[in-house]
């Protein structure tokens, strides 16, 4: 290492200049490197060059490696040149070191200094691992990654939360769940699909939990029932938490988290049993049948303590796509992942009986004249199946205990917000 000829490309994230020596901190994906620069050794230009450069200006540094115990990462560069690739304005829009705090706000209209932070960077660093955790769980559980459509013609779920788009003459919808096209796919034969993607919900919520644009991560398996892929989910969530311990020790160094793997089997608590929870000491008790509030869920969460699913929910306030148990039909196959602090996925095994489902939509208030390209793929041979859809700002939000998920989305759209 001692002595080696290198080359650093980065921004420059500070200049201390002592007179006699002037020290050059270089920043990269990786982190900081110092560049040592002393007076009387160092040609008189490159020296100028570097006193007069603005703070985040892009550099090419060549040098020679030095150990030096003081130095970052143990290790200092003498330059042999320095070439400014191009020059950052100045006043910055924001502190890049973090010295000086910034709301969310200003942050968010300034992502990519905010991101040039280390903490900040960290929880996008740990995103990318939790995906590339994922893909490698369906990869070795025989899972097909699919890309459905996100412009369609129906609302999965009912109209409220569609956004309207233009599609040439007529009116068509951003798709607030891939349910439908995934549904689809166990009837052409897939057997086990995944799918990374955007949905959008036109909800005017204003939560730290909820987004306008969200990432989903779905499933839907062939010849499986709710059982079968609350075991899968836990198992991936598991894996993620144990891939980001193992693989983002300097992340999780930054933000300042010691990540405890949550241990699977999760609980299972059914609806009933929460109800009982959440209505024990509370004012105005929630009768069975109706969901819970943030307030149960928070009472719920805080009783059991880590991860959990929610089972055997009312039929009535699952989607039509829920099915029932057939010997008691005011109760579904639907539940919950949730985290103590809120929900992280919903899913079920599904309805596949066409006549049974048409009735189901038909009894949402909903036009199964609208459905009928879904419902077509159920005639003809659907096997059973079970799915979830579990969101990725979420999973995020939850591992890190961030305040918002809005710190786990690098350009988050919320009822305000559309510009970066
Ligand atoms: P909630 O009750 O928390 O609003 P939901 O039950 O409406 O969520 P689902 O339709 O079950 O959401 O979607 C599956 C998962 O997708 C949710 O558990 C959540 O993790 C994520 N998700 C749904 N809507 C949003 C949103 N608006 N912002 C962020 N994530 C979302
Ligand atoms: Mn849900």
């Amino acid at each position: 290492m001692d002595g080696t000829e290198v080359t650093l490309a980065g921004w420059a994230h500070e200049v201390r200049d002592l007179g006699g020596i002037c020290f050059l901190v270089l920043r990269d994906r990786e982190g900081l490197a110092q560049v040592t620069l002393v007076a009387k050794k160092v040609d008189r230009d490159l020296l100028e060059k570097v006193r007069h450069l603005s703070r985040e200006s892009v550099l090419l540094v060549r040098g020679r490696v030095k150990q030096e115990a003081k130095a970052p990462r143990g290790y200092e560069i003498i330059p042999s040149q320095i070439e400014v690739l191009n020059v950052a304005a100045s006043p910055l829009p924001m502190d890049p070191t973090g010295k000086v705090g910034a709301d969310l706000d200003t942050r968010l209209d300034s992502r990519f200094i905010d991101l040039r932070r280390a903490p900040v960077l960290a929880v996008f660093r740990i995103e990318g691992e939790v995906l590339r955790s994922f893909r490698e769980f369906f990869g070795e559980n025989g899972f097909l990654e699919v890309c459905t459509p996100k412009v369609v013609a129906t609302a999965t779920e009912g109209g409220t939360a569609l956004f309207p788009i233009t599609y040439f003459e007529r009116e068509a919808f951003l798709n607030q769940s891939p349910q439908l096209y995934k549904q689809m796919l166990m009837s052409a034969g897939l057997d086990r699909v995944f799918e990374i993607g955007p949905i959008f919900r036109a909800e005017e919520h204003d939560t730290r939990r909820h987004l306008n644009e969200a990432i989903s991560i779905d499933v839907e398996v062939s010849f499986a029932d709710e059982a079968d892929v609350m075991a899968l989910l836990e198992e991936a969530v598991a894996k993620a938490y144990r891939d980001v311990a193992e693989r983002c020790e300097k992340d999780l160094v930054a933000l300042g988290i010691d990540l405890t793997v949550p241990k699977t089997p999760f609980k299972r608590v059914t609806y009933t049993e929460a109800l009982k929870i959440a209505n024990d000491g509370r004012a105005v008790e929630i009768e069975w049948g109706d969901d819970l509030d943030t307030e149960a869920e928070k009472a719920v969460g805080s009783a059991i303590g880590e991860h959990y699913f929610m089972t055997e929910w009312p039929t009535a306030i699952k989607p039509y796509y829920t099915l029932p148990f057939e010997d008691r039909p005011e109760i579904s196959r639907g539940f919950d992942l949730m985290h103590p602090s809120m929900e992280l996925a919903s899913g079920a095994q599904r309805v596949h009986d066409p006549d049974l489902l048409a009735e189901k939509i038909r009894r949402q208030g909903l036009d199964p004249d609208g459905f009928e390209f879904y419902l077509k793929a159920f005639r003809f041979g659907m096997p059973p199946h079970a799915g979830w859809g579990l969101g990725l700002g979420r999973v995020v939000l939850t591992m890190l205990g961030l305040e918002n998920i809005r710190d786990a989305v690098l350009f988050p759209r919320d009822r305000r917000r559309l510009v970066p």
